[in-house]
């Protein structure tokens, strides 16, 4: 392969301002790092020459809240709520997980989102119920080629053998920040995820934090994100006042914030992370915040969240999220019988949200994000004369409202080629398939999915919220 990838006369898309987009121009790739954008490059002798004429070239999709383990439960929470999801997935099958289970479901996620588009992703890894099943997860996630954070779950399950204390999980995220992410050059980062606040005393919370802080690693949080009057997640303002909420914060969901809690996090550098498809599948308190979030001047990025419900088509979710946030701004005028005459989210304040936004958020956004000589080459090459996108005038317009993942023809992940001609690449499928299919049968034998009264279920754990925040 040569050190030189030119991708030639496609219609440029480069996601910044002062390089625009070119309607016809091409794109220079020298060891993986953009080198040169323009209307005519010559050629380097020696160079592999992707032809491109007919084709979109735009920035890969940032994925700022996934948890990539779950892929062999896909399509088992047809009709759950959060609640069932928590009881069915995060405490009955969580606890039949192997280390292989995790490996497979990993690699089978990253591998869904390299097809759809997102060369970035933010591992929210909360299936480590051993050391081993962190080693595998890491070295999965890490063979799929794909980019950003895997953040180190400390909530895998209430008991664990393992893990006898928290510190010892802790512990172990210090070990595989050694092991496996020692230096901050590699595709993929070390991260934190911490513990639903609440789901134990603060003091812990505290202890999670700090070791993010003190790896220097970003961290991340499902946060103010409760069913009903379950206070799950609260507390953010806790860590703020002790100064433990920096720019290294992913903060994920946040349905509660209120336009000044945006404000406060916005003063410290916090990141926001919305999932809008599972958050209006969920229930939760109130489905997606994104009136509050953009009169604050928060950037929004956009995360797909979990396997087992949702899919990671990064073209579905932009639409979701606009016209989501169009339905949000325009109802009080649509219920006062008055004309809305301007639309205050555009599509392309959406195409950032699913690009340079969550790389801002990711901490990466000086690698990719836009496509900028000087960075990293994560691109997609979109087929433009496809029927659901011919005639091509407003890309962006026809990416956010008619995109298809069907329509991502080739994906470059730091100049490396991860699908081509709309076949994921050096990847056997079939056998994946298999392993999939095994890793679910075992599940599905071993799991015992206690039916239970969700209503009691929620007296419990408002109770166990309730004794946590008294602890705290
Ligand atoms: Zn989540």
């Amino acid at each position: 392969m040569s050190a030189f990838t030119l991708i030639r006369n496609a219609w440029i898309i480069s996601n910044d301002d002062q390089i625009g987009d070119l309607r016809r121009g091409s794109l220079l790739i020298r060891n993986g790092e953009i080198v040169q954008i323009a209307e005519d490059i010559e050629q380097p002798e020696g160079c592999d020459v992707i032809e491109a004429d007919g084709f979109l070239a735009i920035p890969g999709f940032v994925d700022a809240h996934k948890h990539l383990w779950q892929a062999a439960l896909r399509g088992i929470c047809g009709d759950m709520t959060l609640l069932g999801y928590f009881e069915t997935i995060r405490q009955n099958y969580i606890a039949s997980y192997r280390p292989e289970d995790v490996r497979v479901g990993n690699y089978a996620c990253a591998l869904e989102l390299l097809n759809s588009g997102s060369t970035s992703v933010l591992d929210h890894s909360h299936c480590i119920i051993t050391p081993d099943h962190a080693d595998a997860v890491v070295e999965a996630t890490l063979d799929a080629g794909i980019r950003g954070v895997w953040a180190y779950g400390y909530c895998p399950v209430w008991e664990s053998d393992a893990f006898r204390k928290q510190e010892d999980r802790i512990a172990d995220a210090y070990r595989i920040r050694q092991r496996y992410f020692a230096s901050d050059d590699n595709l993929l980062r070390m991260g934190v995820a911490i513990t639903e606040q609440q789901l134990l005393p603060f003091e812990y919370t505290e202890m999670e934090v700090r070791s993010a802080l003190d790896m220097n690693v970003k961290w991340t949080a499902h946060t103010h994100c409760g069913n009903g009057a379950a206070p799950i997640s609260r507390g953010i303002y806790k860590l703020y006042a002790k100064d433990l909420v920096n720019e290294l914060a992913i903060l994920s969901h946040c349905n509660e914030f209120t336009f000044n809690d945006f404000v406060m996090m916005n003063e410290v550098g916090a990141h926001f992370a919305s999932s809008p498809d599972s958050e209006i599948y969920m229930g939760i308190t109130k489905p997606v915040n994104f009136i509050e979030a953009i009169a604050a001047g928060t950037p929004v990025s956009l995360g797909t969240d979990t396997v087992s419900c949702m899919s990671a088509d990064m073209f579905a979710n932009m639409r979701l999220t606009l016209n989501f946030a169009r339905h949000q701004i325009n109802a009080p005028a649509a219920a006062g019988f008055q004309a809305v005459l301007h639309q205050k989210v555009s599509v392309r304040d959406v195409f950032r949200m699913a690009t340079i936004n969550g790389a801002r958020a990711l901490g990466i956004d000086h690698l990719v994000g836009s496509l900028v000589p000087g960075k990293r080459a994560d691109i997609l090459l979109i087929e433009a004369g496809q029927p659901n996108l011919a005639p091509m005038t407003d890309p962006i317009a026809s990416l956010v409202l008619q995109g298809q993942v069907s329509n991502v023809d080739t994906v470059l992940v730091d100049g490396k080629i991860k699908k081509r001609h709309g076949k994921l690449v050096g990847v056997d499928l079939q056998k994946l398939n298999r392993e999939l299919s095994a890793s679910h049968a075992y599940l599905q034998a071993n799991t015992h999915v206690e039916e239970r009264d969700l209503a009691h279920e929620v007296d419990r754990w408002s109770d166990r919220l309730t004794e946590a925040a008294v602890d705290a």
